[in-house]
């Protein structure tokens, strides 16, 4: 199965999903970039979930808040005190690793040079530090945000005043995450910096048990609706005590079952009402409780690329949903030296490109063509031929079936709208 990984780690660089970040001068470990192919895919995806829970509901509304906070955000929230994993240096290779995931992974041997003897655990701090102006002291430190959450917090009263919402409603979020992880890697799966899409979604406290249920199963019908998730490739797993963060009564995890083993994709957290207490807002009366339901981009991204990826025969292709898929749909003049093919095909082009993500292939012969866009996954090849230029009719071929049809220029665009 980490064979699976490492060929879709290799699809990502060769097509433009994903690059190693600052490659040329050797990396920056676990740091990547998205190329033009994965900026599509992220974009699709923060677009499709913004619809979904912000605008297609009257209950929840939308804010971006600023990355570097006041330091107090912190202390209040407890993330300066608690916000921390347990950090053993081994012994032997000075390896810096995860106690608990020395435990459950490696069965407490440096999973780099073998070691059996560690130092003791210390609680490591994940924020990120850097300083505020020019002097460098411990006045000036902000930290870069490890959460979007607090960014809806404290800004509950200003949103609630200028949205004029009453309880349960919700705010929303899409926005870059930073944390200093110590184990870093799976590729896209942890990294220092992330995105995230949460809502914090505000209620009365004895509610809060029916309104947990109607969240685990709107993430469940997201994963499944939307994304094109296969059922069978992700559980929901409830929070043992022990593991509850701090602010916690319940929590559940979506976890996906990656090549690499079934790990965290999304969680949903009862928060009660920890947060609006500790930022004391001045609200008059009651303060609410809270529902949090957490999307990682990536994650999301990552778990989209496995469960489309199939390899059938000879092609390797991507069975992204349409409305995921970076290019909705191809363009090929039969023979790129053949100037009547190519002007066809250029209106063929120009026409789609006003609503979806055209491609555009003169090179090869067509078959080849097909497989390179099944690879990114593109629903939809049109070829142009000497036929076309008679009756004005392309062939279209679907990604999934390989199947081949012919239809009428007049009809293409309502074509690929109803797939969408
Ligand atoms: P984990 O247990 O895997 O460290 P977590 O429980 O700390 O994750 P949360 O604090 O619940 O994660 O963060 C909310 C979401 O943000 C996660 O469900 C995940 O999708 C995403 N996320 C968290 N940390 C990372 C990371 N280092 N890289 C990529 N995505 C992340």
């Amino acid at each position: 199965m980490e064979d699976k990984m490492q060929k879709i780690i290799s699809l990502c660089k060769r097509r433009g999903f994903v690059f190693p970040g600052s490659e040329i001068y050797g990396g920056l470990a676990n740091t990547w970039d998205y190329g033009s192919l994965g900026v599509e895919l992220s974009n699709n995806i923060k677009q499709l979930w913004w619809k979904r829970f912000v605008k297609d509901r009257e209950d929840v509304v939308g804010i971006s808040s600023a990355i570097l906070m006041n330091p107090k955000v912190w202390e209040a929230s407890g993330h300066l005190k608690g916000f921390s994993d347990p950090l053993v240096e081994c012994k032997k290779c000075h390896s810096r690793l995860r106690a608990d995931h020395l435990r459950e992974n490696y069965d407490n041997k440096c999973p780099n040079c073998k070691g059996e003897e560690f130092t003791d655990e210390k609680q490591f701090n994940l924020m990120f530090k850097t300083f505020l102006g020019p002097v460098d002291d411990e006045k000036s430190v902000v930290y870069l945000r490890p959460e979007t959450a607090q960014g809806m917090f404290v800004n509950f009263k200003n949103v609630q005043q200028t949205s004029r919402k009453k309880l349960p409603f919700g705010i929303a979020q899409i926005g870059k995450a930073f944390r200093n992880e110590i184990t870093p890697g799976n590729f896209i799966f942890r990294i220092l910096e992330f995105e995230q899409m949460e809502i914090e979604y505000f209620i009365e406290e004895d509610s809060w048990q029916s309104v947990f249920e109607m969240w685990q199963a709107e993430m469940q019908k997201w994963l499944v609706e939307a994304l094109g998730i296969k059922k069978e490739n992700f559980v929901i797993r409830e929070h043992e005590k022990s593991e509850l963060s701090h602010y916690s009564k319940r929590t559940v995890d979506f976890e996906y079952n990656y090549p690499f083993g079934q790990k965290e994709l999304y969680g949903l957290a009862y928060r009660t009402n920890f947060d609006l207490t500790a930022h004391k807002l001045d609200l008059d009366g009651y303060i609410p409780h809270v529902i949090e339901p957490t999307f990682g981009v990536d994650r999301t991204i990552l778990a989209v690329l496995c469960d489309a990826y199939r390899e059938e025969g000879e092609r390797v292709v991507l069975k992204l949903k349409p409305t995921l898929a970076p290019y909705k749909v191809a363009v090929f003049p039969l023979l790129a030296n053949k100037p009547e093919l190519v002007k066809k095909a250029r209106e063929v082009f120009n026409l789609l490109k006003n609503d979806f993500m055209t491609a555009w292939d003169d090179r090869g012969n067509i078959g080849k063509r097909y497989f390179s866009q099944d690879e990114i996954g593109t629903p939809y090849c049109l070829t142009i031929d000497f036929d076309t230029l008679q009756d004005n009719t392309i062939t279209l071929r679907d990604r999934d079936t390989a199947k081949q049809e012919r239809i009428s220029i007049s009809v293409v665009v309502d074509f690929v709208k109803q797939k969408l």
